[in-house]
């Protein structure tokens, strides 16, 4: 048995994944490599078992504290020699550090970007020998412009201090402007990029319209997941607390996180919900970067998350050992409209501290989310297509499963964008629908909205369906939603092109979630 596989019995695994030998091989033979691969692809066996083998302490410079100290804890559970360097030691535990680390009994070194510049910490990695840097959650370079982390651009430094020490960037879900600004952030030297896959197979992506939203969930708790682990993601740390309640109600085991809670409280919580299994945890996104469970079996999605990448990060800490799980998502054209205005809002007041990924902003990414949500066909084809990835229809969400058929709406558009433009964009999209159907409302009346000429000319549809033309019309930018000054719906450029029937619209049927049977209609 060679060195490489001894290593991998350590952590107690029979055989490498795809791309981790490549890339161990690489840093074994002193060549710097970024490896892109999705949450719980196995990433950092790659530097700990390259860190294992060659002479000298690895540096693993990682984001978020607790991630840290949960992969120091699992490390020296098996017996490697692995410390977290963080300011929360006391002096007493920092001299042990410093101590062990002289007479070289640490293999493996983590701490953060803030810390590892720290002049004094960057003098002592000098005088000690230094088997290699990995970079953890390397995209955080190119997130927020190095806003939030300034550490994280100045990494490029160790290549100056450390000429001959390779690097290894690690990063999530990222797209190629994100793979260069690293590897140039970096310094990184002809590098060995590594890209592997990021269909994560094995979960069933679940996209549906919400509707009564507290009875698909619970339909979907009972009669898909029942007694499984899982977590629901909400936007608000209130509705996050309102519906942990309500599920404890019904008498399932259930906690909840977000950012207000204590340390204290956010902690007990993770390691009950992270130990035992069948727990249901409602939480804000608070609740995310570097949780590594193995046996979460869902993930539930009751309000929009902010882009595909948050997305997939979020439904990726489902079945993370490979085996089958779902996610589901509910949204409707509410959500649509509040996340807008919610990215509105938001730019107004904290310009400088906007997410941009790669070289999309914040707008650009919700607008790639809504296609995802709105596009035709297989939902991890759109999802993998944002992340450049091309797949065939994965039969494993809910349009590959459910034999979806498509209607063409270019007339219900055509009906919708004339009355926008009648209606000079100022009202809202519900007494639009109520007009075309021909409903005279109390909202109706009042804007003296019967006396338009398309008024009851949109019967064919039903509100549902009229509701899908508006999201399709949003989603793919024929129309656009300020709500800044009040709300205005602007027709945009695009949009003549239907108008004049030169772009067919083609929106797949709605299926409603859950399904009823045909059984079920009868009784
Ligand atoms: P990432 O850092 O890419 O998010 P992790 O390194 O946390 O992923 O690995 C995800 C899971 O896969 C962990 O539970 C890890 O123990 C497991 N794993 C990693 N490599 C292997 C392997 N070669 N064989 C089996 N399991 C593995
Ligand atoms: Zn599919």
């Amino acid at each position: 048995m060679n060195v490489k596989t001894q290593i991998l019995k350590r952590f107690g695994f029979s055989q490498y994944r795809p791309l981790q030998e490549e890339a161990i091989d690489a840093l074994q033979a002193g060549q710097d490599v970024l490896l892109a691969a999705p949450t719980g692809g196995g990433k950092s066996l790659v530097y700990q078992v390259a860190g294992l083998m060659r002479s000298g302490m690895a540096v693993i410079v990682s984001p978020l504290l607790s991630l840290m100290s949960q992969q120091v804890v699992a490390l020296e559970k098996k017996g490697i020699r692995a410390k977290f360097l963080n300011s929360t030691l006391n002096i007493n535990e920092q001299e042990d550090l410093a101590w062990s680390l002289h007479r070289q009994h640490i293999d493996l070194l983590y701490l953060s970007p803030e810390k590892l510049m720290q002049p004094s910490v960057m003098r002592f990695l000098q005088s000690i020998d230094i088997a290699l840097f990995a970079i953890d959650e390397a995209h955080c370079i190119a997130q927020w412009g190095g806003y939030f982390r300034p550490e994280y651009s100045q990494l490029g430094q160790l290549r100056d201090l450390f000429p001959n020490v390779p690097t290894i960037a690690l990063t999530g879900t990222v797209d190629r402007d994100t793979i260069q600004t690293i590897q140039q952030t970096l310094q990184l030297v002809s590098p060995l990029v590594l890209r592997s896959s990021f269909d994560r197979s094995n979960i069933q992506l679940n996209i549906a319209q919400k509707r009564k939203a507290k009875q698909q969930i619970l339909y979907f708790l009972h009669h898909e997941v029942a007694g499984e682990t899982g977590i629901i993601y909400c936007r608000s740390k209130k509705k996050t607390e309102e519906i942990a309640t309500w599920i404890r109600e019904l008498g399932l085991p259930c906690l909840h996180y977000h950012a207000g809670m204590t340390e204290e409280q956010k902690q007990s919580n993770h390691k009950t919900f992270s130990s035992q299994h069948g727990v249901i945890m409602v939480a804000t996104t608070a609740y995310g970067m570097g949780i590594d469970i193995s046996h979460i079996r869902f993930v539930v999605h009751l309000d929009l998350p902010s882009s595909p990448e948050a997305y997939f990060q979020e439904v990726g800490r489902a079945g993370r050992d490979g085996e089958p799980a779902k996610a589901l998502l509910l949204y409707g054209l509410q959500d649509m409209l509040q996340a807008q205005q919610l990215l509105h809002a938001q730019g107004q007041h904290t310009e400088n501290t906007q997410v941009v990924i790669g070289k999309k902003n914040p707008q650009q990414l919700l607008n790639s989310l809504f296609q995802i949500l709105e596009g035709r066909g297989c939902r991890r084809q759109n999802l993998l297509s944002h992340f450049d990835e091309v797949i065939d229809a994965c039969g494993n969400c809910d349009r590959c499963l459910a034999n979806s058929t498509e209607q063409n709406m270019t007339i219900a558009s055509q009906k919708l964008l004339s009355l926008i433009y009648h209606t000079k964009g100022v009202q809202p999209f519900s007494l639009l629908i109520q007009v075309l159907l021909g409903k005279k409302t109390k909202s109706v009346v009042a804007a003296n909205a019967q006396a338009l000429s398309l008024f009851s000319k949109g019967k064919e549809l039903t509100e549902s369906q009229w509701k899908a033309v508006v999201r399709h019309l949003i989603a793919f930018q024929f129309i656009s939603v300020q709500s800044q000054y009040g709300f205005t719906v602007h027709i945009n450029e695009k949009a003549r092109s239907i108008l004049r029937g030169e772009h067919q619209v083609i929106i797949t049927t709605e299926r409603f979630y859950p399904t009823l049977n045909e059984d079920c209609l009868a009784s």
